[in-house]
């Protein structure tokens, strides 16, 4: 689950971490007096959206004025004018896609003088199965390409969890950074910081880009990208009162809601699938015969039939999705339940495009006899390659 900059700067604020005053805006008329609570004489306006590259973004409304989503303001009235010009309209960064995503939220903050722009993070490692510090001295870029043109730029530091957090790491990554003197001591701090909040609130990625030395020479967080473990949220409840539902896809919010593990994708074939196992060797194989999936959809072991219908209306509401194909390999779950629960979708929202279904393993022929009988338009298949060829087929002519 990721949440806001404004509120990741909040969270960051109370583990003692060095950020610059703001105020959040949810309303035209609030940005004057928000602007008015902070010192300047430099205000930054920005975009409140689960996105990064706000800064080098652009609008699709022309009235949004020709700036991206990060603003430098020198008056109240200015800050207050960015904000109006924004608020409302959509940003479409090289993280949004090209559909883009409303800004409903903005930030006005306190500006601050730049010296140096650096990168760090924090992400859990899977190859050393550790927390790693990523950091980089081309901070305020996009660090994918810095990845892709100068990757020994980008340094990683490993904790091992039975130490933890010691000062000699922070020290590395203040020399790695190239920061002397008082900036050591507050890199060795400020990274102790990030650590424990790290640790303790169950994130999966901090990201602070850029993390600036000010033209006082002090250190200071200036963009924070938090991502907590959605598997943690029933212990972190302060956490989860920070999500935003309408950054998140509304099919996998629906999905959410049943239980089933579903993520939306760009392709045209729509898959209902049991095991994640399944599902993936089931995206596979409907690329290998030359078609891309809508989604990846596992409705689990013990799905009921109330369950397989959601999952079939999720399907159904996309509408890239110009195929479907249910591929079940019933073990656990019963083939007659998932017959049940595609043919009472079916009859509840309609069956606008071809469906090809494979069913094996319990109750096999019970299911079949189900469908079969049920007056669906159904192409029928019976093995995994043979039901990614036939859905194809369908899809592509
Ligand atoms: P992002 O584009 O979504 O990553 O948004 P950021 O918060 O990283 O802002 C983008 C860029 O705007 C930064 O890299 C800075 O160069 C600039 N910026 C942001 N805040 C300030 C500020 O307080 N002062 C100055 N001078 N520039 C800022
Ligand atoms: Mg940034």
């Amino acid at each position: 689950m990721n949440i806001h900059e404004y509120q990741a700067k909040a969270l960051l604020r109370s583990y003692g971490a060095p950020v610059s005053d703001g105020r959040v805006v949810l309303r035209a008329e609030e940005a004057k007096t928000a602007a008015g609570a902070l010192d300047g004489p430099m205000w930054v306006v920005k975009a409140q959206i689960h996105a990064g590259g706000r800064g080098k973004g652009s609008f699709k409304e022309s009235d949004a004025g020709e700036k991206g989503g990060v603003r430098l303001a020198k008056s109240v009235e200015e800050a207050a004018e960015e904000a109006k010009k924004m608020l409302g309209k959509t940003l479409v960064t090289h993280q949004t896609g090209p559909a883009g995503k409303q800004v409903n939220r903005i930030y006005i903050e306190d500006g601050s003088d730049i010296e140096r722009e650096l990168y760090l993070a924090l992400l859990v490692d899977r190859v050393t199965s550790r927390v790693s510090f990523v950091c980089s001295t081309e901070g305020g870029m996009d660090i994918e390409e810095v990845a892709a043109s100068t990757p020994e730029k980008i340094l990683s530091f490993s904790v091992d969890p039975a130490t933890g957090y010691q000062a000699f790491h922070g020290r590395r990554i203040a020399f790695s950074l190239g920061l002397e003197g008082a900036q050591v001591k507050q890199c060795v701090k400020l990274m102790g910081i990030l650590y424990n909040a790290f640790i303790e609130r169950d994130m999966e990625m901090l990201e602070i880009n850029p993390l600036i030395v000010t033209d006082k020479g002090d250190l200071k967080v200036l963009d924070a990208k938090l991502g907590f473990d959605g598997n943690a949220l029933y212990r972190q409840s302060d956490v989860a009162e920070l999500r935003d539902e309408t950054e998140e896809d509304s099919k996998e919010l629906e999905a959410s809601k049943y239980d089933l593990n579903y993520i939306a994708l760009d392709g045209e074939i729509g898959c209902m699938v049991n095991g994640a196992g399944l599902a993936m060797a089931t995206m596979d194989i409907i690329k290998l015969y030359g078609a891309e999936p809508a989604n990846f959809l596992d409705v689990g072991g013990g799905a009921t039939k109330e369950k397989v219908t959601e999952a079939f209306k999720i399907i159904t509401s996309d509408k890239n999705v110009k195929g479907i194909l249910v591929n079940i390999f019933g073990g656990i779950m019963r083939c007659d339940v998932i017959a049940e629960g595609v043919i009472a979708a079916v009859k509840e929202v309609g069956l606008q495009v071809p469906l090809v279904v494979r069913l094996e393993g319990t109750n096999v022929e019970k299911g079949k006899e189900l469908i079969n009988n049920s007056g669906l338009n159904v192409i029928a298949a019976d093995s995994l390659s043979d039901g990614a060829q036939k859905i194809v087929k369908e899809v592509k002519g």
